[in-house]
């Protein structure tokens, strides 16, 4: 077979056969194919596309590169979340806590960031002391123990996505429904899961901008899992603004430290209930999802989520006293504040570009080895709906205190707000459930 020939049929808009695609796969783990014509393929599969046949069978192919984690010495049944990618997306820092506080186990493999997205990974790496790379042993030791373990996908865990990922990350290659779907499965089918919980963006902050593509990756990751044995349900949300306030590294974990105690912004506390009460769902702990959301509840109103990222942050070598410290996290050098130029309501903040704005200040990587700084991002002051008069605060920078990142990211910044003289209700942030059984729309 030759990669020249494999690249030219996906250029032309052919179907590839299962052999071309593990061909492609098992090249470029071996080194055999380069990043060049991998990037050539994946841009190719950008405009073109695939069929349900080739996103599963590259799905396979990805999954099969490496080592499928064996989680049966983790007694009961294991849950997992992953979000397709969003701005100001802290969710599974307070999600997989409560979840495991309500009787649910989370053993999860979680990422870094990925175009204008946050990582989970990145985030909690902003915690001092913090191990996200543990043997096995340690991982199932810790999951038996606390019902919960956070940990980078390791390198023998779907090698393909790893590599991928990187690849994509850097070569405008993210947006793709089978490139999405296939990157997020195959490392979701390999770490083990029994059930996985999908949380699939749609707006300006997704790389699924409308519901109809959303819809669609949701549906094809269902497919996936559940071909493949697994409990899955997915939800659509909305991404049209930022998650919360906090948009970057530590700044995003102080959030997340705050929404456990009781004090979350109000978009972010509604997705946990819903995701979370599927997470106990699909466990099957509970017999309905209005039981499973009333424990989630009680179990953030106790604090008892709080004290499970206790358990994890001491049982993975971090250091706990962030909690009533937050100062010990990393720190920016300056805050800088942003101002309104404009008088009136803010009609829509594109979610992209403050992720954008957030990588200048620092907070993302440029090429794939490029290190992140923890310390900063941005703390937004204003969100669609509220009232703004000229010169009051639009956000606060965290910033390593460098002139050439900062005036490019408050133009970034500045430039995804719009502004109307009427009032407007904040976005839609729940569109749809979908299971095996259909979709419920919202
Ligand atoms: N999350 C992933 O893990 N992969 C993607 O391609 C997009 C979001």
């Amino acid at each position: 077979m030759n990669v020249y020939e494999v690249i030219k049929k996906k250029r032309d808009g052919l179907e590839l056969s299962k052999k071309e695609i593990g061909f492609l796969i098992d090249g470029f783990v071996n080194s055999q194919i380069p990043d060049y014509q991998m990037t050539a393929f994946l841009m190719a599969v950008y405009f073109k596309g695939m069929s349900d046949r080739e996103c599963v069978e590259l799905t396979m192919a990805m999954a099969n590169s490496g080592d499928h984690v064996d989680l049966s010495a983790i007694q009961g049944f294991k849950v997992d979340k992953h979000s397709t990618g969003g701005v100001g997306d802290k969710t599974t820092l307070v999600l997989a806590p409560l979840v495991a506080a309500s009787g649910g186990i989370v053993a999860k493999m979680t990422g870094r960031e990925l175009g204008h997205t946050g990582g989970t990974i990145d985030k909690l790496k902003s915690i001092p002391g913090l191990q996200v790379e543990l043997s096995k042993n340690k991982f199932v030791g810790i999951v038996n123990d606390i019902h919960l373990g956070l940990i980078a996908q390791t390198d023998s865990l779907a090698p393909a996505d790893r590599q991928l990922y990187a690849l994509r990350n850097v070569t405008a290659t993210v947006d793709s429904i089978p490139l999405i779907a296939s990157s997020i499965m195959s490392k979701k089918l390999a770490a083990g899961a029994d059930g996985i919980v999908l949380d699939v963006k749609t707006g300006r902050g997704a790389f699924t901008k409308s519901y109809e593509e959303a819809l669609n990756l949701a549906k094809t990751m269902v497919d996936i899992g559940e071909g493949a044995g697994r409990r899955m349900v997915a939800w659509i949300t909305g991404m049209e603004q930022p998650l919360g306030y906090a948009v970057g590294n530590a700044i995003e974990v102080k959030e997340a430290i705050d929404t456990l105690r009781g004090n979350g912004p109000r978009d972010l506390v509604d997705l946990i209930m819903e995701l979370g009460s599927d997470m106990l769902f699909i466990s099957g702990i509970v017999s309905s999802r209005k039981e499973a959301k009333s424990r989630i509840a009680e179990n953030l109103a106790n604090q008892k989520g709080l004290n499970r990222l206790v358990d994890l942050i001491v049982a993975q070598g971090g250091d706990p006293s962030v909690l009533d410290n937050p100062d010990l996290l990393p720190q920016p050098r300056a805050k800088i504040e942003v101002k309104s130029e404009t008088t009136g309501y803010v009609s829509a903040i594109d979610a992209l570009e403050v992720g954008l704005a957030s990588k200048v200040l620092g907070a993302g990587r440029k090429t794939k080895d490029d290190a992140i700084d923890y310390s900063v991002g941005i703390y937004l002051k204003k969100k669609i709906g509220d009232k703004v008069k000229a010169g009051d605060l639009l956000a606060v920078f965290y910033s390593d205190g460098d002139e050439k990142k900062i005036e490019p990211a408050r133009k970034k910044f500045v430039a995804a707000y719009s502004f109307n003289s009427n009032k407007m209700d904040p976005p839609k942030l729940i569109y749809a459930r979908i299971t095996r059984d259909g979709v419920e729309e919202w």
